[in-house]
């Protein structure tokens, strides 16, 4: 009997076995299965998120060595190392999981053709999102503009497909003399290492894809019933801390979606909550649908009337602010809590993101390259849509004249000052009503508690009166609003 030509399986940001639907599809052709990965020069990220992908992979080849396989990785760029591949082993097909950004949709278009001229099979299938960015569409066949619209119109949709199981035993693909060379010279690529500072994160982000599920549980279990009213309390830390598990792939969104829906079937009570939680992944799928229709997203202000705002990008204020030292302790903390852990609890990215935009009339475009390269969950689409969301130049944005006081942020959000005092303890012994504003604070309170304004802590980088006044200004002169 002929031995059956193997197929690719190709694995990029979905580093899991289970709701796989690539993997799978790979699984039910029958064929031997060869699991790929390519480190990509044109689409590997520095900083934290590299760090964190290249733990999942890890944790993906451990798994598939449990199974008795490997996962080949090779280097190159996709469009010419995986026709490359497919010549090596004869593959008679490439099944993938799509992607939404521009250089993963250009590459794998061009890949496609490759391999089709090659006389290859290609399958690409829905793995990332909820729904594909074209199925949610207005009456007249256009993209949402508006998050509630959009949401409005996924709820009348029928939900998400059922998940897939992990297929039970996978055949893996004998490889090739030259597969094992590819692979030799992979192992010899430098490995990505955090970037500086950020030495809490190894401990916080536990990497598999049973500690992803293990979260969503932990979650369901204790948090989900009260999310609506804890969600933007960062001293609470109720959130379900999925957004890394979400971003390699270890769970799908589909995954999460169904565990709490059907959560929902069993306590009805918690129904209220689980949707607002829901309507949170909602709005990762919304980010895909910007980035799909908007492929500049992360460069480009979709409200052109930005393109003439007069940032000042000061860089010693651009500074402070990298490195929490702003004098506003929840800005400060938050920042803090970045660059030590690469994650930071949303209402404070929402601060600090407002922050950094208008007080200190900084270009959004700075602050995204900044949470790029420092959070575990960096996404493209996601970070570029709230950054745009928070300065006002996106679509669906808060609109600029919207300015977060982060004093008040700071007493309503954390009222006894746990976060700050977690993230910045050399405000620890302050009272909880001075925390949220340390100039404040008698020097004779400070020579008691150690505080030396100036010196241990800043003073405020900015008056946040006349800086807010400055922004409203320079919104209202933009020529195109005149
Ligand atoms: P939960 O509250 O438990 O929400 C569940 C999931 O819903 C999240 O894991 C995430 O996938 C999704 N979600 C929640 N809020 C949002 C949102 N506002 N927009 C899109 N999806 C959302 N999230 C990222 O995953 N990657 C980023 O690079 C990123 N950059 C951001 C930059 C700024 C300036 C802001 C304001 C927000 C950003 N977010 C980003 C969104 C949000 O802050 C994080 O998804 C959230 O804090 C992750 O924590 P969680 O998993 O506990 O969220």
């Amino acid at each position: 009997m002929l031995t059956p030509r193997p197929v690719i399986m190709l694995f990029r940001d979905d580093f899991r076995l289970a709701d796989n639907p690539a993997l799978n599809a790979a699984h039910a052709s029958g064929q031997p299965v060869v699991c790929a990965f390519v480190h990509d020069p044109d689409t590997q990220r520095p900083g934290a998120i590299g760090w964190w992908l290249n733990q999942a992979r890890s944790a993906l080849a451990a798994t598939l060595r449990e199974q008795g396989g490997t996962l080949l990785e090779v280097e190159g760029t996709t469009p010419e190392a995986v026709p490359q591949l497919a010549k090596i082993f004869n593959a008679e097909t490439v099944f993938w999981n799509r992607r939404y950004d521009p250089t993963g949709k250009a590459q794998d278009t061009q890949t496609k053709a490759t391999l089709e001229a090659q006389g290859v099979c290609v399958h690409s299938l829905p793995g990332r999102l909820l729904h594909e960015p074209w199925t949610v569409q207005t009456g007249s066949g256009q993209p949402y503009k508006v998050f509630t619209a959009w949401w409005r119109a996924v709820r009348d949709m029928p939900p998400p497909g059922r998940c897939v199981s992990a297929p039970r035993t996978l055949t893996f693909a004998p490889w090739p003399k030259a597969a094992h060379a590819l692979a030799e010279h992979a192992h010899t690529l430098p490995p990505h290492t955090l970037p500086e500072g950020a030495n809490a994160a190894e401990q916080d982000w536990p990497c598999s894809e049973a500690d992803a599920h293990d979260m969503l549980q932990e979650f369901i279990e204790n948090n989900v019933a009260r999310y609506s009213q804890e969600r933007d309390r960062p001293d609470k830390d109720t959130t379900s801390r999925l957004s890394p598990y979400l971003r390699a792939g270890l769970i799908s969104a589909r995954q999460v979606w169904h565990a709490v829906e059907d959560a929902v079937q069993k306590h009805g009570h918690i129904a209220e909550n689980a949707w607002t939680f829901l309507s949170e992944l909602g709005w990762r799928d919304f980010a895909y649908t910007q980035l799909f229709y908007h492929p500049t997203l992360a460069t480009e202000n979709l409200r052109p009337e930005f393109n003439d705002m007069p940032w000042q990008n000061t860089q010693k204020l651009l500074h402070a602010w990298q490195q929490g030292q702003t004098g506003y302790p929840l800005v400060d903390a938050g920042m803090r809590q970045l660059y030590q852990t690469g994650w930071m609890h949303n209402r404070v990215r929402m601060v600090v993101a407002s922050f950094l935009t208008k007080h200190l009339l900084t270009d959004w475009r700075k602050g995204e390259v900044w949470f790029h390269n420092r959070l575990v969950d960096a996404d493209p689409a996601q970070n570029a849509m709230n950054w745009q969301w928070c300065a006002g130049t996106g679509i669906d944005a808060s609109p600029w004249f919207r300015i977060f006081n982060p004093v008040g942020q700071s007493e309503k959000f954390d009222p006894t000052g746990a976060y700050i005092r977690t993230w910045v303890p050399e405000l620890r012994h302050l009272p909880d009503k001075l925390i949220h504003t340390p100039w404040k604070a008698d020097p004779a309170l400070c020579r008691q508690i150690g505080l030396h304004l100036g010196k241990t802590y800043p003073h405020p980088i900015v008056d946040l009166k006349e800086a807010r006044a400055v922004a409203l200004a320079h919104y209202k002169n933009l020529p195109a609003r005149q």
